[in-house]
């Protein structure tokens, strides 16, 4: 963040965005750094293609100068931004560094905004964007559907993740720290408007439909984590079909295990949780429970759990 005033040409930049042509007196213009490459303390960074696409996606976007929820929530507009190399940085693992860097006004009457940039007191910048590709650093598939966490190391490798293929900007704002060395930037995902939505939306539309090879692996990935998702559920259900067999047995001992086995099968995992429940509660009348010992003033039996966990 650097004092600056209206640069050369700026003025023509900035009034693309206004209603009314606005004169150097009536602005003021101020640098902010978005983004970069390098990896953050969420051990997420953006790829430099990303930053790239970043710079056309921020022009003209509004962020909120001011967090303080007594006052109006006032606003600034980026009405430049590009990517850009610095030369001789480095990322912390050895890439040449990249950032986002923009250039933003707010009107001249913000004075106390102003003066917070001035001091320095406003440094770190909250960025919402969308992003399609979240790519893990140790197989390089998305990490949604890649069995890599984040933060874990793997033969010594720390997973993290790259962000990929923007697809919005939709806000920026100053986060209250006080300004502090190697001040980061925060980042706010909303995965609204994520393309994997519209290849799922594609895919059940029931019309013919075109998906690249990208999106077939996408699909294939989906496909086999949903799978593996189905075996580990249909242990669980059998399980609470288990249960049920054996509530049964106490609360419903006239029915059949063959009416048991029809009844069970249709059932969904709520459905089957629910009728776990109502056996329970039957086979407490079945099998008095210690409310009803405590009742008949037999306290030694107060603590008998050995019906509980049938
Ligand atoms: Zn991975």
């Amino acid at each position: 963040m650097n004092k600056n005033d209206i640069r050369e040409g700026e003025l023509a930049l900035i009034n693309r965005h206004t209603r009314t042509p606005l004169t150097e007196n009536d602005v003021y213009a101020f640098s902010v750094i978005l983004c970069d490459n390098d990896i953050d303390r969420d051990l997420e960074r953006f790829s430099d293609n990303a930053l790239d696409e970043l710079a056309k996606l921020f022009d003209g976007v509004t962020g909120i100068t001011d967090h303080n929820p007594k006052s109006d929530n006032q606003t600034a507009r980026i009405f430049s931004c590009k990517s850009e190399f610095v030369p001789d940085k480095f990322t912390s693992d050895g890439k040449p560094y990249k950032r986002l860097f923009a250039r933003a006004y707010v009107p001249s009457s913000q004075a106390d905004f102003i003066r917070s940039i001035e001091s320095g007191i406003k440094k770190e910048v909250s960025i919402g964007c969308s992003v399609k590709r979240r790519i893990c650093s140790i197989c390089g598939r998305d990490i949604s559907l890649c069995p890599h966490t984040k933060g874990k190391y793997y033969e010594d490798q720390l997973c993290f993740v790259t962000l990929d293929k923007p697809t919005d900007a939709y806000e920026w704002s100053f986060v209250a720290v006080p300004a502090q060395k190697n001040a980061g930037v925060i980042k706010n995902f909303d995965l609204k408007g994520n393309d994997e939505m519209n290849v799922e939306k594609r895919l059940f539309s029931g019309e013919e439909q075109t998906f690249s090879a990208e999106e077939v692996r996408e699909l294939a990935e989906t496909f086999r984590s949903l799978k593996q998702k189905a075996a580990d559920g249909e242990v669980y259900r059998n399980s609470l079909v288990r249960e049920i067999k054996t509530l049964s047995a106490f609360a419903l001992p006239d029915m059949s295990a063959d009416t048991l086995d029809c009844m069970t099968k249709n059932l969904s995992v709520v459905q089957l949780n629910e009728l776990i429940k109502s056996l329970e509660t039957k086979t407490a009348d079945v099998l008095p429970t210690e409310p009803q010992l405590a009742k008949n003033g037999n306290s030694r039996t107060s603590n008998n759990t050995i019906y509980k966990n049938i």
